[in-house]
C-alpha cells in the first residue's frame, strides 16, 4: 500500500526514510507538525513485522507528538523517527552515527531523543553527528537525560487526577493498579504508586523484571496475557500501543485507564468504546508528557530539575480540567483531547 493511502498519513507535513547500506540502517522520520516549532519526538528502535507496520507506527507516533507537545505548553512541533531493528545489522555506533547524520539532513525541522529500545548512552552516539538531539546523558540536577522517571512522574500524578475524579479519593492507599510492561517508565511508576500506598498487580514479558520488582514493592505478578484483565480500579498501560481495541475492551475490569504508552487505542473509537462501558480513559499523550518536557527543557537550555518538575506537576490540573470538560460535554476524553490539541497546532 503506498503511503499517501495510509489513514495515518492524513495531514502530515512531511515523512523522510533513509536505508543506509554501509551501517544496516533502515530508519523513518515522520514530521507531523511544525507549527509551534521543530518536530519533537524520540526514536523507536524496534522489529516491525515489516516496513508497512513501521510507517503506520512513525506516522501515529509522530501525530501524537504534535498532539502531546501542544496540550505540555511546549514551543515545539510534534514528529519521530523509527529504526527497524534487523537481525543481520544489529545495533552498532556506526548505525547510530548513521541515523544521526539523517536527523541532520532535515537541518533541524525534527529534533530527536530517545523512545523504546534507545538509551541516552545511544543518544550520545547518534549526537556525535548532530546537533538537534536531546536525551543525552547529563549532571544530576541538570535537566534531561534519561525521560522515563520524568514521565513516571507525570502518569502518577495525571492518574491521580483521574483516581479523584472517579474514585473520589485522594492519593493512591488502598487503590489497586495493574501495570502492563515494568521499563523506564513502568518501574518508578510501580515504585511512586506503592510509596503511595497503592495495591500492585504487575507483568513483564521479562519474567525476572516482574518477580524482582514485585519482591522489592510486595506486588503481586500477572502473566503477560491475564495483566490487561485484572480485576483492579486503574489499568496503566506502559508497554506498548493499540492495546486498547474492540477485542480487549470488553474483558476489561477497571474503572480507569492511566499509563504511559503512546497510542494506547488502537482506533479513535475505542476512546467511545471505553466511554460506553462506563471506563475512563486518561488519554495517554496529556498524561505522559512528562519526558519530553524534561528532554525540551536539556534541549531548549530552558530550565533546571525543578522548573522541569514545576512544569510537570502541571499534567494533574490538565487532566482534571480535560476529565471535567468531557463529563459536562457527554464526549470521550480521547476527542475533547484531539480537539484541544488541533486547535493548538492551527487545525482546529
Ligand atoms: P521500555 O522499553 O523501557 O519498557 C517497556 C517494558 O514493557 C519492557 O520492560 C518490556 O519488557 C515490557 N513489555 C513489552 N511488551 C509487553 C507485554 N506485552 N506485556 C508486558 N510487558 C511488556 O519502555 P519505556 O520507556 O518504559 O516506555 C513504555 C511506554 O511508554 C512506550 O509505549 C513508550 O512509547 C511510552 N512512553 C515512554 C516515555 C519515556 O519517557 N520513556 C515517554 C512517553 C511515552
Amino acid at each position: 500500500m503506498s503511503v499517501f493511502d495510509l489513514a495515518s498519513f492524513d495531514d502530515h507535513e512531511a515523512v523522510h526514510v533513509f536505508d543506509d547500506v554501509r551501517s544496516g540502517l533502515r530508519a523513518i522520520i515522520a514530521v507531523h507538525s511544525t507549527h509551534l516549532g521543530p518536530a519533537a519526538g524520540g526514536c523507536r528502535y524496534w522489529q516491525y513485522a515489516d516496513s508497512e507496520a513501521a510507517m503506520v507506527d512513525a506516522l501515529r507516533l509522530s501525530r501524537g507528538m504534535s498532539y502531546k507537545n501542544a496540550l505540555a505548553e511546549l514551543p515545539v512541533g510534534g514528529g519521530k523517527a523509527v529504526i527497524l531493528k534487523r537481525a543481520t545489522y544489529p545495533k552498532s555506533d556506526a548505525l547510530l552515527e548513521a541515523f544521526g547524520t539523517m536527523v541532520d539532513s532535515l537541518g533541524g525541522r525534527y529534533v530527536t531523543a530517545e523512545d523504546v529500545g534507545i538509551t541516552d548512552a545511544d543518544m550520545s552516539v547518534v549526537s556525535r553527528k548532530t546537533h538537534f538531539v536531546s536525551g543525552l546523558p547529563v549532571e544530576e540536577d541538570a535537566a534531561g537525560g534519561n525521560p522515563g522517571p520524568f514521565t513516571a512522574e507525570g502518569v502518577f500524578l495525571g492518574m491521580r487526577a483521574a483516581v479523584r475524579r472517579r474514585l473520589g479519593r485522594e492519593g493512591f492507599k488502598g487503590v489497586h493498579v495493574a501495570i502492563q510492561g515494568l521499563g523506564s517508565v513502568g518501574k518508578v511508576l510501580a515504585e511512586h504508586l506503592a510509596a503511595d500506598g497503592a495495591k500492585l498487580t504487575v507483568a513483564d514479558i521479562d519474567e525476572r523484571r516482574a518477580a524482582k520488582l514485585a519482591g522489592e514493592l510486595r506486588a503481586t505478578v500477572a502473566s503477560t496475557e491475564d495483566i490487561l484483565f485484572t480485576e483492579a480500579d486503574v489499568l496503566a498501560p506502559c508497554a506498548l500501543g493499540a492495546v486498547l481495541n474492540e477485542e480487549t475492551i470488553p474483558k476489561l475490569n477497571v474503572e480507569i485507564v492511566a499509563g504511559a504508552a503512546n497510542n494506547q487505542l488502537r482506533t479513535p473509537d475505542d476512546g467511545q468504546r471505553l466511554y460506553d462501558r462506563g471506563i475512563l480513559y486518561a488519554p495517554d499523550y496529556v498524561v505522559n508528557a512528562g519526558g519530553i518536557i524534561n528532554v525540551m527543557a536539556e534541549y531548549l537550555g530552558d530550565g533546571d530539575v525543578d522548573a522541569v518538575r514545576k512544569r510537570i506537576a502541571k499534567i494533574e490540573g490538565r487532566v482534571e480540567n480535560l476529565l471535567a470538560r468531557a463529563e459536562a460535554e457527554g464526549t470521550p476524553t480521547n476527542f475533547v483531547a484531539d480537539q484541544m490539541a488541533r486547535e493548538a497546532i492551527g487545525r482546529g
